[in-house]
């Protein structure tokens, strides 16, 4: 039951939207439009790694074309933790809250808070397999700023702005942050090969 749509992989509405508003112009469908309702395995050690085996479950069970992200932030005095385990860094079933309670844990009283986001898209499309990557530096603040976005946006300072992300819109998120980069180059990539 393939067709020539594309799928992004990910059960993350904060995503789907982020996602969403960037590609306007390319139609996607999320997995409920397909109705694929499965907890899909994330199990490799490397962002690429987990990227690839959802983008693959996808394309193998639904038949559909399919793109996928798995994202890490990256620490430097924690020697690059939580990285590929941002999502369980404080355990099994742990709350966003948890999870950058436990960062500011273990960066309390360091002076070095520099930390990157970096986002793997895994894009599987005509038989073929691509990858494309987002970066984005700044540092881990002392306390939560702001409500909007998710996971650890409110702790994240990117370079350049004296605000964290959960402080921006969307739109401005998406014009610096890993994910939107990523995203930037997979259009790129589908515009030329239309
Ligand atoms: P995933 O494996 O790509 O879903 O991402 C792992 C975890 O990284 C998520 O559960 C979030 O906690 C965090 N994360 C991913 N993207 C972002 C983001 O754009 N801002 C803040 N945290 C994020």
């Amino acid at each position: 039951m393939s067709n020539n749509k594309l799928v992004f992989a990910t059960n993350n509405l904060h995503k789907l939207e982020e996602v969403s508003k960037q590609l306007s112009e390319i139609s996607i469908l999320s997995l409920k439009e397909i109705d694929c309702h499965d907890e899909i395995p994330e199990t490799g050690v490397t962002l690429q790694e987990n990227a690839l085996q959802k983008s693959t479950f996808v394309k193998e069970k639904y038949g559909y074309d399919c793109f996928a992200d798995d994202t890490g932030l990256e620490i430097e005095a924690l020697n690059g933790e939580p990285g590929v385990y941002s999502a369980r860094y404080a355990g099994e079933n742990c709350s966003f809250e948890d999870n950058m309670n436990k960062v500011l844990e273990a960066l309390d009283g360091k002076t070095n808070r520099k930390a990157r986001f970096r986002t793997v898209i895994s894009l599987l499309k005509d038989g073929e397999s691509h990858f494309f990557e987002g970066i984005v530096n700044g540092v881990i603040s002392t306390e939560k700023y702001g409500e909007k976005g998710f996971g650890y946006d409110p702790i994240f300072m990117p370079d350049g702005f004296g605000c964290s992300f959960a402080e921006m819109t969307i739109e401005e998120k998406n014009k610096i942050s890993h994910r939107g980069l990523a995203v930037a180059k997979l259009i790129e990539f589908l515009n030329k090969n239309a």
